[in-house]
């Protein structure tokens, strides 16, 4: 005990404190979104320090503007003189100094904008995303930080940093750790529990129509579960942060915590239950596959610039592919729920054009400038649907090739194991991986489903673990101009206009509204509206553009009031069914006794 506590002083005074850099905010006007953020830096002797903002945050692959929100900045000696600072770009303040120096600074953050999960102070809580909130400087990227809040009394202040030494007080090891720390602090409530050691916390902001008992219980078979992919576990302790709100949705992954926000009467139904317990599963997969070991363009972090990389499909899409891999095997979600997703997933792939232009790694690569929208699924793909789908083409490949011996689970066990961060991983050594694995060269499926628009062939995919990609018999023909519509006032406004379709190759375009169909007004939506016509029929649309009535004819395409599913095929051999198992954990369907 003497010794450790002999040696414990000893690493105090060989870590002086005056090397850290000591963050604070005061929250004082909540209601206007305001806080008080102070800086000290260390001592330095350069002529000049650069202080920066990040220009984006972590898992949220964009360009955010977060410098925007600040104001009253001010710099300081350490004997309290005011030092002298330009502003050289959007996120970077420069700071002049005379002499070596401490440098202490102070700033006003404005925080309203939840949605990003970068920062949002209101009078109930904050969201506190280093990125929105914390300066630093290259200079002492690497210093270890720490963090005091001063919130109103009853708050209460949660992140996946370790305590300092008050509740509300903070230490990373350095500024990236911080940076991938959020901290929720606020009236909210806590609950902890342990699985295999490991400490859990779930902390709910707001009000809403969940149930706490069963998100613990079901959050308890989540974490257990990390080891049907990897051998072990990146963390001590876990944090999943919960927003039930409203005008925010979504989540991100951070180092040992997530942040997940979802309007608060989307928990009740079933439906809106496994939308929340799927993205709570996503963001628990990421803190392997991304935070643990990511893409080489993405490491280190480039606060201020857009991160490049043609492997965020792996990082988003197989996470994405993932999720229902530790929800069917822990019991969480059916396989007839899988079978939902995955239909979802590829009725959706089918049904956006743009996965006849873009690449996986196009996609990857310009995630910095994709934009939604009717140019986007009509050009574009995105990294979350298609790298999922490319997962499971390389999944059942790898299973089928290996007699269920070898899954793409295997390789990202390999990518934990053998490129864990700060190392990052290139496509090079994927390809090694997979070489490695089952002594096949991989290039030439790379070129073709990766480099390229991938053309999977679902049937045939599909048919491998005994399943089928069929049309429900109830399905029934209808009339469409392959086009998507909302209704605004008495008018049906175009929405999306698929490329090639019949709506597109008479010449509407999205923003078109539509008055008459064979001169009838157009009713509440687009599809009641078709339901007189049959397919084949050619119809005179009335539509306003820039405010002139205009006209034309097209002839309607044939369409299905029913998507296609993916279904148990019942025919399925003890092959398939076995292939089955190796994939995805459980009996084939046609193998369950129902009861
Ligand atoms: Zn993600």
């Amino acid at each position: 005990m003497k010794k450790l506590l002999a040696l414990s002083i000893l690493a105090a005074c060989s870590a002086p404190v005056f090397a850290d850099v000591n963050y604070s905010l005061e929250i004082s006007q909540p209601q206007h979104h305001l806080g008080d953020v102070s800086v000290e830096f260390p001592k330095t002797a350069q002529a000049h320090l650069d202080i920066k903002l990040p220009a984006w945050r972590t898992g949220r692959y964009e360009m955010l503007n977060l410098a925007n929100g600040i104001r009253y900045f001010k710099a300081k000696d350490e004997d309290g003189k005011e030092l002298k600072w330009e502003k050289i770009d959007h996120s970077t303040w420069r700071v002049h100094l005379n002499e070596p120096t401490e440098v202490n600074v102070d700033y006003q953050v404005y925080a309203n904008e939840l949605g990003k999960r970068a920062r949002h102070i209101d009078d109930s809580h904050a969201f506190i995303d280093a990125s929105g909130f914390f300066m630093f400087s290259d200079s002492f990227r690497q210093e270890p930080a720490t963090v005091n809040l001063d919130v109103p009394k009853k708050w209460r202040s949660v992140s996946g940093m370790d305590n300092l030494k008050g509740k509300n007080s903070f230490k990373a090891a350095d500024y990236d750790v911080l940076v991938d720390s959020p901290i929720e602090t606020g009236i909210n409530q806590l609950h902890t529990f342990e699985v295999d050691n490991r400490e859990y916390d779930l902390v709910v902001w707001g009000d809403g129509n969940y149930d706490v008992d069963l998100m613990l219980s079901d959050l308890k078979k989540l974490v257990a579960t990390g080891n049907v992919i990897w051998d072990s576990y990146p963390y001590e302790r876990y944090v999943f942060m919960v927003h039930a709100t409203s005008g925010a949705g979504g989540a991100t992954e951070h180092l040992n915590s997530t942040i997940i926000q979802r309007p608060r009467d989307r928990f009740g139904s079933r439906e809106d239950y496994l939308g929340f317990i799927s993205t709570a599963a996503h963001e628990f997969i990421h803190t392997w596959n991304v935070k643990a070991y990511r893409p080489q363009g993405l490491v280190p972090y480039d606060y201020t610039n857009m991160n490049y990389s043609k492997l965020l499909w792996i990082a988003e899409g197989s996470t994405s592919y993932f999720e229902d891999h530790l929800l069917v095997r822990s019991g969480i979600e059916t396989t007839d729920e899988f079978f939902k997703v995955m239909s979802k997933t590829i009725n959706r792939h089918l049904q956006t054009p743009g996965r006849e232009v873009q690449s996986a790694s196009e996609t990857s690569f310009d995630k910095w400038i994709n934009q939604g929208g009717d140019h986007a699924r009509n050009y574009s793909t995105n990294i979350y649907s298609e790298g999922s789908l490319l997962s499971l083409a390389l999944d059942i490949d790898l299973l089928e090739k290996s007699q269920g011996k070898i899954s793409y689970r295997d390789v990202h066990k390999a990518l934990y194991n053998n490129h864990k961060m700060p190392a990052g991983f290139t496509q090079t050594d994927v390809l090694n991986i997979l070489e490695n694995l089952t002594g096949r060269d991989y290039s030439t499926w790379w070129e073709e489903n990766v480099d390229s628009p991938a053309n999977i062939n679902f049937d045939e995919l599909l048919a491998k673990v005994g399943l089928k990609l069929e049309r429900p018999e109830k399905a029934k023909v209808v009339a469409s101009i392959d086009a998507t519509a909302k209704n605004t006032g008495e008018l049906l406004t175009l929405s999306y206009v698929k490329r090639g379709g019949s709506a597109w190759q008479a010449g509407l375009t999205t923003d078109d509204k539509i008055v008459a169909i064979n001169k009838q007004h157009v009713g509440k939506d687009l599809k009641s509206s078709l339901e007189t016509f049959n397919a084949g029929d050619k119809v005179t649309i009335d539509y306003i553009r820039r405010d002139k009535l205009e006209s034309l004819t097209l002839v309607l395409s044939k369409n299905y009031d029913k998507p296609k599913k993916v279904v148990a095929d019942k025919e399925a051999t003890s092959e398939q069914k076995a292939l089955f198992k190796a994939w995805i954990g459980v009996e084939h369907p046609n193998d369950v006794t129902k009861n």
